[in-house]
This record gives C-alpha cells, structure tokens and sequence, in this order.
C-alpha cells in the first residue's frame, strides 16, 4: 500500500487536525475509462480518497472545498451535523464501502450547507461509481439518476466559471447519463449540443466520446 500517503489536515470546523489517505500522483497508471468518465487504475483509486471526514465532528467535503466554511456554515455543520455524530475514523486503507459512507457524509454537509447543485451531482456521480466498482447495480441507478438531476438543475440554474467541470464536459455528462438511464431522446438532443458546441475543438476526448455514444443511441 505505498501507493498511499497521510495528508494533514486541519478541521475547518472544529480545528481539529486529523490525517487522510492520498494516492500519490506518480503512482498513478490508467486502466481503462468508462464512458460517463469513471477511471480505473491498477491499485488504488483515487476516487475512493475524493472526501475528508472530520473524526471529531463529523464535517465531510471534498478536497477541493474542504477548508472553505464559512462562521454561518461552522454554525449549520455543530447543529445538523455534529450533534447527531458518533465519533468514527476514516483516515486508514478505505474499503469501497467505506469510501460510500463518505460520500454520503459530504452529500449530508453539502445538503445542509447548501452547496451548488454542480457540487453535489459531482458527489452522486462518484458515488454512482463506488456501486458500479461492487456491481450494485440498483445503487449505481439511483447515484446516476440523483447526478443527472442534479446536473440537469446546475445546467439551467447556476453559473459554473471556476468549477471543476466544465460547461462542455457537464453537457457530455447530461447526455451521457440520459443514455445511461434509457432516456434516450434526450440523450439524443444533449449530444447533438455537445458536438456542435463553439468551443467543442478544445476538448477533443469529449468530442470523439460524444460521437461514439451518439451513434451508439441513435442505432437502438
Ligand atoms: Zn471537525
């Protein structure tokens, strides 16, 4: 397992510091990608690592939005969170159920802090994953179908400059996930808008997945 390291971490909400596991960069290797966008490594994967959890309080994010809380969102986590938390560990060797509970935490703290709705698709579709790596497929459906949602409502709702998906790779998503679940009309229109996007030149990989699983949809 030296594929992993501890990161330090300090609690934003309680200060408490605590470890979490890391899979080095260099120890990295793809396997294969699937075609909502799902690597798979040899070893360890990295996704399974996407979440700190504070052991004292309970607080659960990704990394990426880990230390941003707010005095208002430290307040919102002592109340909804923490007063209902059993003190618990996550910082060893995670198991794919492990890694599940959390995301749920983090999908919990991004529900009550209300956190964008980009933010949240993007925890149940690594969720939908974490069910396809244990062949739960009924669980894997309703992660997709909550990320579709989700996606669907940030689309429509908010602005995504500065986040971690882009607006063509989040339209990729909506078709991709429509054809994913059978639907398969909208599936058909969203791909169409992502291969005649403006900028669609700027993402090659994007563009020729998008035109593999369009003729793909359009041949059922
Ligand atoms: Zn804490």
């Amino acid at each position: 397992m030296d594929d992993l390291y501890d990161k330090k971490i300090k609690c934003p909400v309680c200060d408490m510091q605590f470890s979490s596991k890391r899979v080095r960069r260099s120890k990295l290797r793809i396997e294969k990608r699937d075609s909502d966008l799902f690597t798979y490594y040899k070893g360890e994967n990295p996704v399974k690592y996407g979440v700190y959890v504070c052991p004292m309080c309970g607080y659960a994010a990704t990394e990426e939005k880990y230390s941003k809380v707010n005095d208002e969102e430290r307040s919102v986590i002592r109340e909804k969170v923490t007063t209902k938390w059993k003190e618990r560990e996550f910082s060893g060797v995670r198991s794919v159920d492990e890694s599940i509970i959390c995301y749920k935490l983090a999908l919990y703290c991004g529900e009550v802090l209300s956190f964008k709705k980009l933010y949240l698709g993007n925890i149940c579709l690594r969720l939908a994953w974490l069910f396809r790596i244990k062949n739960d497929d009924d669980n894997e459906k309703k992660f997709l179908d909550f990320a579709l949602k989700l996606f669907d409502e940030a689309y429509m709702q908010e602005s995504i400059a500065g986040s971690s998906l882009d607006e063509i790779t989040l339209t990729y998503l909506l078709a991709e996930l429509n054809r994913r679940l059978g639907n398969r009309d909208k599936a058909i229109s969203w791909f169409s808008q992502v291969v005649s996007h403006p900028m669609i030149d700027t993402k090659p990989n994007i563009k020729k997945l998008a035109r593999e699983q369009w003729n793909l949809v359009r041949q059922r």
